[in-house]
């Protein structure tokens, strides 16, 4: 797509530090890199969000996604362990619009990264979880 940063890495029009490609996706390092070897697995189609994709391309770079978490863990010993994140629209952090999947390897609790879930467990009755289970699951096609 034209305009779109990553379609034009994709293409080599723009340079990347790439660590692998085949005919499905195309990954390479972040440029802020949060932490040493946080890299994007993102699809050779421009698809914009999570909402974009159908089963098959789904399949396609989710099945790619182990192998390159093995070789950063292959590539870094010292890894500890490995978020993978998929923002979706701006107000998830998203901010280039070619949907991509972080790597993000993990070496100590002071990498300059974190995630917070916060938990609002004890506000939820039982009945309302199910209304609100029972409301995705009508939609789930
Ligand atoms: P997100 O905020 O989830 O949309 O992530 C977009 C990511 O793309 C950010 O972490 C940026 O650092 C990264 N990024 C933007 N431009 C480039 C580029 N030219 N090469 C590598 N990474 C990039
Ligand atoms: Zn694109």
């Amino acid at each position: 797509m034209e305009n779109c940063i990553f379609c034009k890495i994709i293409d080599q029009e723009i340079p990347s530090y790439k660590v692998y490609e085949d005919e499905k996706v195309y990954a390479f390092l972040d440029i802020s890199q949060a932490t040493k070897g946080h890299t994007l697995v993102v699809p050779k189609q421009h698809v914009t969000d999570i909402f974009d994709y159908d089963e098959e391309l789904a399949a396609d770079v989710f099945a790619r996604i182990p192998k390159i978490a093995r070789a950063l863990e292959k590539a870094f010993p010292e890894m500890e362990g490995l978020n993978i994140l998929n923002n979706n629209k701006e107000l998830a952090y998203q901010s280039v619009f070619h949907s991509h999947v972080h790597l993000v390897p993990r070496y100590s609790k002071k990498d300059d990264f974190s995630i917070h879930f916060g938990n609002h467990a004890e506000q939820q009755k039982p009945e309302e979880m199910q209304a609100i289970a029972d409301k995705i699951k009508e939609q789930v096609k």
